[in-house]
């Protein structure tokens, strides 16, 4: 890059060249400040960093899923905004409300965009005629054909493949209006609602051809969309997210600025706005990735006043115990049943690069009502840790897997790099946790005995919450782990011993190969913060007993301080 290379100035050519620059006096005034600003703007003209999430399949045809976030550096001159149908008024009176309520949000998010010069598309499909006189209609109409028009850019695309129909998540037959009784329907928009300003740089329209023909004008690639209805227009447009994802632009959603619509007396019966949670996870499965208004903002993402779901933050940033696997299927879990509204960050899996210091996405905790943390030997950006500091010293509750004792506790040094596309302004370096697990928890992680375990409940615990419905002994196969002493403020509640095992931690070996008994699931309490720890969870199969599920279950409404839910009849915690 020469124009961050320092001057060369032990090089004869250079001063010379000064030299002449000095004398002359006629190659200044060229390179000077105009110029030089526009090009120095150019070669500096700061990417977005976004961090994508979609979800891959763990194997082919599984039904498996597990996030993954990835790492785009996208240029603001190759970006556009797409704004669907965000009208002044809909047939159902909930979703013009809901529209109301978001319009202002999208507003700013695309004035942040717009200074950062991404291009604005405004997209109020059938009222595009009120526009008619507008420089933003008429920017649109001018824009020259494109010699790349695909096939079906003027259609309506239902399915992008079988796999998508196959696995639709939600009932939309009756139209998806969750107000009672049910609104009418007809076509009542007249234009986008005012509260989203209209530039004269930017486009409106909401044909499929203009807007490519606008965007190959602009040699735009990356396409932001945001609007509403998710599982409707936002999806299936010949603008929407299935046409710009086959053929062949980068295009996300930003899941925190759209809206569904979703009958909660519908298919699968759960509340509206996890309708829209479903339809978020479909897409990140079979259309493409998501995004978080914050990316722009550097606010927390939006949520509507309505969404009065708890939300649980699950973390998962370790490698070896397929928790990008169990965290995801519990959160779906008390989605769908439980009525709660989950979120899970997900760290990476590798077990080195520099990427494994970074959870992506920490800034959710801000509004999060509980976290459950299944973390191992990560180090994290500062600000990213301060989130989590900051979130427990507000009382929150806190549920930690396995691992998570040494969460933040790397192996040898911590690595001067930090990991790539923080967002501006970080505080430098990396901050460890290395007292989490006496500090929070309130043990001393000491290594595992090899064995399989032996759980059964301590007597004197057995009528906590935590605890309901289950009876023990249980027998799995994992290894508990050395946690002993407890600091006085834990209470123990599920006791391990070691079966048939052995133990290479030299503190044990010298009791005759004897593996003491140990506590595997206590709880305690971090200032005023609920916590819950197991060293259990470290193999899929334990996720996959009834009464661990069960105890997770009872333990995430224990930590909100919530009544545990009534367990079913005839199950059998086994
Ligand atoms: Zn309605």
């Amino acid at each position: 890059m020469i124009y961050y290379s320092k001057p060369q100035f032990h090089n004869p050519w250079f001063l010379t060249l000064l030299l002449m620059i000095f004398w002359t006096g006629t190659l200044l005034p060229k390179l000077s400040a105009p110029a030089l600003a526009q090009e120095t703007n150019n070669s500096k003209t700061p990417k977005l960093t976004l961090e994508l999430r979609n979800q891959i399949e763990t194997e082919k045809n599984s039904a498996k899923f597990i996030y993954r976030t990835s790492k785009a550096q996208w240029d603001p001159a190759r970006t556009a905004i797409i704004i669907c149908d965000m009208w002044d008024q809909h047939w159902c009176k909930g979703a013009t409300q809901r529209v109301a309520e978001l319009a202002p949000h999208i507003n700013d998010f695309v004035t942040i965009a717009r200074q950062k010069g991404i291009f604005i598309i405004h997209a109020p499909s059938d009222t595009v005629s009120y526009y008619k006189n507008h420089p933003a209609r008429k920017l649109a109409q001018a824009a020259p054909k494109a010699d790349n028009l695909p096939p079906h850019i003027n259609q309506w695309c239902s399915w992008i493949n079988d796999a998508e129909k196959a696995t639709y998540p939600i009932d939309q037959t009756d139209g998806g209006c969750d107000c009672m009784p049910k609104c009418p329907q007809h076509s009542p928009w007249r234009k986008q609602i005012a509260s989203i300003n209209i530039s004269d740089q930017d486009a409106i329209s909401a044909s499929g051809t203009e807007i490519w023909n606008l965007m190959e004008q602009r040699k735009i690639e990356n396409v932001i969309l945001v609007g509403v209805h998710t599982n409707m227009c936002v999806l299936g447009r010949p603008f929407g997210l299935r046409n710009m994802a086959r053929y062949g632009k980068n295009v996300v959603l930003v899941r925190d600025l759209t809206d569904t619509m979703h009958n909660s007396r519908m298919s699968p019966f759960v509340s509206h706005f996890t309708g829209t949670d479903l339809i978020i996870d479909h897409i990140e499965k079979y259309i493409c990735p998501t995004i978080s208004s914050t990316a722009l903002t550097s606010q927390s993402a939006f949520r509507f006043k309505n969404d009065k779901r708890s939300k649980v933050v699950f973390i998962s940033a370790e490698s070896e115990y397929g928790a990008a696997e169990t965290l995801p299927q519990l959160a779906r879990q008390l989605q769908l049943k439980y009525k709660l509204a989950c979120e899970v960050l997900q760290g990476s899996t590798n077990t080195q690069g520099k990427d494994r210091n970074n959870i992506p996405g920490m800034e959710t905790l801000v509004d999060a009502d509980l976290v459950v943390l299944f973390a191992r030997r990560r180090a994290l950006p500062a600000r990213q840790m301060q989130y989590l500091k900051d979130y427990l010293a507000r009382s929150k509750p806190l549920i930690a897997l396995r691992t998570s004792s040494h969460a933040f506790a790397l192996r040898g040094e911590l690595p001067e790099e930090l990991p790539e596309g923080l967002p501006e302004g970080q505080p430098e370096g990396l901050l460890q946790w290395k007292n989490f697990d006496t500090e929070v928890l309130g043990c001393n992680y000491n290594g595992y005995p090899h064995g399989e375990t032996l759980v059964s409940i301590i007597p004197d615990a057995a009528d906590h919450p935590i605890l309901k419905g289950l009876k023990g002994p249980y027998q799995i196969r994992e290894t508990m782990y050395h946690s002993l002493p407890l600091t006085p403020s834990c209470r123990p509640l599920l006791t391990g011993k070691c079966i048939d095992g052995s133990d290479d931690n030299p503190r044990y070996k010298k009791t005759d190969a004897h593996v003491p008994d140990e506590p595997v699931a206590w709880t305690n309490i971090y200032h005023n913060s609920r916590i819950f720890y197991t060293s259990l969870g470290s193999v899929r199969a334990s996720f996959q007993q009834k009464w661990f599920q069960q105890m997770m279950i009872n333990a995430i409404f224990w930590a909100m301080d919530k009544p545990v839910p009534e367990i079913e009849t005839n199950t059998a915690l086994h």
